[in-house]
């Protein structure tokens, strides 16, 4: 079935009305033929998956045929905007989605700025795109007009000039009357590890969404026009004040997010010797990157739609720029450096000393700019031996105007680095380029050759995939710091903190900490007060980083609630257990949903949501043909154990992470293969797709351990249900076909051999050896 067959299923099963006040339609556009219909999300599916990433994801199970290659046009790419987006303190964000062709897992990425906040408000919850447009093309959005617009002209333009070409274009400006979803010249000619940028530094990052856009010849998506704002109540809008107060006054925000950044996490990181340096071969790194040394170039922050934090640092190293913003912010907190005194008192009095990158008084676009986050610092820093604040500024302004993963093509280039180190490739294979750690000048002409796939940058376009496309040996495997085919998404080094090790193997999207990460797990002053860590994830979680035990009920319950809040599009930095244990939590998002749908829905049952959403990525996933062997960590963390700092020695033990594993997978209520067990998909599917078969097979086979295997995409007969068999389980492929077992639908027996016969949606089909003799 194809994708417009699918389509036309799907709005079948939707509304033609909105279903409660601020509904936004879902938009679905055919690229290819240039046609566009709206419809809109069932309450109870919304009741089911929210908004956001969680109604993405409803979108992508029914559109997707498992089969296409992920850049194949009738894989659909899907924008949605969280259901308090726009309407919340911080609720800014809005997810993209499709199946990554960087992981080949799903592809879930998430950002701010304003696209979201101004998608919600041109009257859309989602954005369905599918087809390839014949030429490049700029989609147009205002309000219920939807125009396609020849891009041919923008082509090859990164986000910097492109930005301008548009405003001066269409006599706009991006945050004030006009919001852009854009990819530069690395989307273009589809290289893995670039994202969509949402605004000057704002990414969907993760997955390769740049690619997967690209393909479809899709340069932009500009929501023209300032919309009206929602009718609030008063009472909406005085508990909207309290959740803004409770954010402004968690001491992580006043402290760190509005001073300085995201920068702030790299000192504790270091110390504890948890930093991913040079690939993850060493774990700490200077003190040159802690985030005071970045004060004399940052002029001040920027932020997303109306959000009161503002913890979007931007910079400055131009002649006469400006600098000082939050100077001295972190000054006598120790914070989690606190355990050695000498680190936690270290001040550095940086001055302003840049005089172009070369030194030569030449400036240039990249001296300025927003940003860095952390994970720019770690990844653009320690993790290929750059130790200078300014050569990672100008890196950062570099790759927000390329478009770039810098988690992706960070990592990428720290693997290439440590294949080169160890003479797994050498410069034939670098087309001369000397890839030495910290070789500032080539890393910088890399990330360009990487955006044209040029010379060896075209290895590093290939992102994780590089050894199956032929670029590296088969034994580079072994020094690629992915799971899940994506790379590491932030800097630290996982084998101290198991709860993080934990949540980055079974991160539905790969190896990334924003799924899950149980960041609360080196904050001493929780460790220490059991009851309260207890009340805080549900169950007694081991106080030790290193300790395995208890770890599954820390990841369980930030997964849940990171994914319901993403389906709300709050912010990950001021959503409870994130940064904090006093910022909002899941029962003031309902509070506001409800006040704002009328949906009667409680912390509980988003939480309930989170693990729904969870549960469907993981159907995806599966039926990507991924398993519970695909849990799991870089074999470095296995087998090397860690050399510096206070927990010298320790590394991942693979039996006592297994055990932890199958542990949250059971706390999940998952099987052992890492898909929800039968009860639960069946209900998922009851919703997803609105079909339901079950069907129990004579004994467990690979890859479904129950005996037990829900078919929840629509069969009619018994040939096509085992067809659908055939595809979800393809390591059983031989069991199956075979036609002696005996087959009963609902009781009643029916001839192995006849295919025609019906299988109404909620029959329960039953495999039966024939019994011998007789
Ligand atoms: S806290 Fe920072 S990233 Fe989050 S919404 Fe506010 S400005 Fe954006």
């Amino acid at each position: 079935m194809d994708i417009r067959a699918r389509v036309d299923r799907l709005v079948e099963r939707m509304q033609e009305q909105p279903q409660y006040p601020t509904q936004g339609a879902v938009l679905f556009v055919d690229l290819e033929r240039r046609e566009s219909r709206r419809a809109y999300l069932p309450v109870e599916v919304v009741k089911t998956f929210l908004g956001g990433r969680g109604g993405n994801m409803f979108l992508l199970y029914n559109l997707l045929d498992a089969g296409l290659d992920p850049l194949d046009p009738g894989v659909p790419l899907i924008f949605g905007a969280g259901i308090l987006t726009a309407n919340m303190p911080s609720a800014t964000r809005g997810n993209v989605t499709s199946r990554s062709p960087e992981s080949r897992a799903i592809l879930d990425s998430n950002a701010g700025d304003y696209f979201p906040a101004f998608l919600k408000r041109h009257g859309y919850d989602h954005l369905v795109l599918y087809g390839r447009n014949s030429q490049w093309t700029l989609l147009k959005i205002d309000r219920d007009q939807v125009d396609f617009v020849d891009a041919t002209r923008y082509r090859g333009m990164n986000n910097i000039a492109f930005t301008a070409a548009i405003e001066c274009d269409f006599a706009c400006t991006e945050q004030k009357d006009m919001a852009m979803a854009r990819i530069s010249s690395a989307g273009e000619n589809r290289v893995l590890c670039s994202g969509i940028m949402a605004g000057q530094k704002s990414i969907w990052a993760r997955g390769g969404g740049g690619a997967k856009m690209g393909s479809l010849n899709l340069k932009a998506i500009l929501l023209l026009g300032k919309p009206p704002e929602f009718d609030l109540t008063a009472d909406y809008k005085r508990q909207n004040r309290e959740i803004g107060k409770k954010i402004l006054s968690a001491s992580v925000v006043q402290n760190a997010l509005k001073k300085v950044g995201t920068p702030f996490l790299y000192k504790p990181s270091r110390v504890l010797g948890a930093m991913g340096t040079k690939n993850n071969q060493e774990t700490t790194w200077h003190d040159s990157l802690d985030a005071d040394n970045f004060d004399p170039y940052r002029p001040n922050m920027s932020g997303c739609y109306k959000c009161p934090v503002c913890c979007r640092a931007n910079n400055d190293m131009l002649p006469g720029g400006k600098g000082g913003w939050g100077a001295s912010a972190l000054t006598g907190i120790a914070g989690n450096a606190s355990y050695d005194k000498d680190q936690s008192t270290l001040e550095h009095h940086k001055q302003r000393t840049y005089n172009g990158i070369n030194n030569d008084g030449v400036f240039d676009q990249y001296d300025k700019g927003e940003g860095p986050e952390y994970i720019i610092v770690g990844k653009f820093g320690p993790n290929i031996g750059i130790k200078e604040p300014e050569q990672v500024l100008r890196l950062n302004n570099i790759i927000n105007d390329l478009a770039l993963d810098a988690s992706s093509c960070g990592s990428a280039i720290a693997w290439a680095m440590e294949l080169y180190q160890r003479g797994i490739i050498d410069q034939e294979d670098t087309g001369g380029l000397e890839l030495t750690w910290g070789n500032y000048p080539v890393i910088e002409q890399l990330l360009f050759m990487t955006a044209k796939r040029e010379g060896f940058g075209d290895t590093i376009a290939c992102s994780s995939r590089a050894v199956e496309q032929g670029r590296y040996p088969a034994e580079a495997l072994d020094y690629c710091m992915a799971s899940k085919g994506l790379f590491q998404s932030d800097p630290h080094d996982a084998r101290i903190l198991k709860a993080f090790a934990l949540g980055l193997a079974v991160a539905t999207r790969g190896m990334d900490h924003l799924r899950n990460r149980a960041t609360l797990e080196i904050n001493a002053r929780i460790n220490d007060d059991a009851a309260f860590k207890t009340a805080l994830y549900g169950g007694v979680v081991a106080p030790q980083p290193t300790s395995y035990e208890g770890k599954e009920y820390a990841v369980r319950r930030c997964e849940n609630t990171f994914a319901a809040g993403d389906a709300v599009g709050m912010c990950r930095f001021n959503t409870k257990l994130f940064n904090s244990p006093s910022t909002p939590d899941l029962e003031l998002f309902a509070g506001q949903i409800r006040g704002l749908t009328g949906m009667t829905l409680s912390g509980d049952d988003l939480d309930e949501i989170g693990r729904n959403i969870i549960g469907l990525e993981r159907m995806l996933n599966f039926s990507f043909g991924l398993r519970a062997q695909d849990d799991t960590l870089p074999r470095r963390w296995f087998e090397e154990p860690i050399t510096v700092g206070p927990f010298k020695g320790e590394k991942v033990d693979r039996e006592r992470f297994e055990e932890l594993k199958q542990r949250f997978y059971r706390l999940t209520g998952l099987n052992s293969e890492g898909l929800p067990a039968p009860d639960w998909h069946a209900k998922l599917s009851r919703v997803a797709t609105g079909f339901c078969v079950q069907v129990k097979l004579p004994q467990p086979l690979p890859g479904a351990p129950e005996g037990v295997v829900i078919i929840d995409q629509p069969v009619s007969d018994l040939g096509q249900l085992r067809a659908e068999l055939q595809r979800r389980l393809p390591e059983a492929a031989e069991q199956l076909q075979d036609r002696s077992w005996n087959i009963a639908i609902n009781g009643n027996m029916v001839l192995s051999d006849e295919d025609q016969a019906p299988v109404p949606d909620g029959s329960e089909v039953t495999l039966l050896p024939i019994i011998a003799g007789g």
